[in-house]
């Protein structure tokens, strides 16, 4: 079974699109969206859920009042300012950090678990797939793609798949180094403009870092044709293999709009150019 994760210096570069391009192509396979502040692969995929469960990450401090008996400890030692004047807790504010709850004479301040989103296993029709919803201004996503993968896993070995498909998330950051954890390889999806690039550079050096094989997509390569050559001469110098270069078609739009994959409802180019990267990505694992 071989795990291939799609990801992308920063949002917006097609990453999502070419990840439901891969998802259409790969036989026997689980789709994970590990991009869980903004997931959207489900667009394209139109799933059915038949598995749902609450993710609960972090606490806040709740003070019981009948117990409270207005030492003010709680409110001197929060290093947030949580804590009123009356002895209640600010929710938004508090940190979880539960000192307020171990300085409490009277046992009054319990940590009550946050229910920070929601996990999903569905049907689709290129299988099964398993995705996410984040809770709105909720944080450790880390946690959360770290459970849609523990997911996807586990119904990929009950299934025997040869595959699982992964649109990764955005960014550098913890969300994306789960994202990665385990994966046999990156691919990396950028655009032609000088941002592109350097987002591009960042997150070839995370994976890098944790000896991911790494291959690079250019989307719209033809919008800029001088930077697009600068990201070529960065892969050579760098021995990242390109999969493939996409142009810029209407076609693609279309196809998003329709909520279809590039290989259902793309151009003839385009489509010979995802089989491509296809073939080649899957003779290369
Ligand atoms: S530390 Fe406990 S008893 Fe003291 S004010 Fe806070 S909640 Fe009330
Ligand atoms: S848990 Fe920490 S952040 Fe929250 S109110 Fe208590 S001391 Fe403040």
């Amino acid at each position: 079974m071989k795990e291939i994760v799609v990801i992308s210096g920063k949002g917006g570069t097609g990453k999502t699109v070419v990840t439901a391009a891969l998802a259409y192509l790969a036989k026997n396979k689980v789709m994970a969206d590990c991009d869980v502040d903004a997931a959207d692969l489900h667009l394209l995929l139109r799933p059915q859920i038949k598995e749902e469960g609450k993710f609960r990450s972090g606490a806040t401090a709740v003070v019981d009042k009948n117990k409270c008996i207005a030492c003010g400890k709680c409110l001197e030692v929060c290093r947030f300012s949580a804590v009123y004047s009356d002895f209640t807790i600010d929710p938004i504010s508090c940190e979880g950090c539960a000192f307020c709850s171990n300085v409490c004479p009277a046992s009054a301040i319990q940590m009550k678990e946050n229910l920070s989103g929601q996990w999903f296993v569905s049907d689709t029709r290129f299988g099964p797939f398993v995705h996410a919803r984040l809770g709105i201004a909720e944080e450790n996503s880390g946690k959360l793609v770290a459970l849609v993968k523990k997911k996807a896993k586990e119904l990929a070995k009950k299934q025997k798949a040869s595959f699982i498909i992964v649109d990764g998330s955005p960014g550098i950051g913890c969300p994306v180094i789960a994202s990665l954890s385990g994966a046999d390889c990156a691919i990396v999806v950028t655009e032609p403009t000088l941002s592109g690039l350097a987002d591009a550079k960042r997150v070839i050096k995370v994976a890098k870092h944790f000896r991911i094989p790494v291959k690079l997509i250019i989307n719209k390569f033809d919008l800029n044709l001088e930077v697009n050559e600068k990201i070529e001469k960065y892969c050579k110098e760098d021995n990242i293999d390109i999969l493939g270069k996409l142009p810029f078609d209407k076609s693609v739009v279309e196809a998003i709009t329709a909520q279809k994959t590039l290989p259902e409802a793309a151009s003839d180019n385009i489509k010979k150019i995802v089989a491509n990267i296809w073939f080649k990505l899957n003779s290369q694992l």
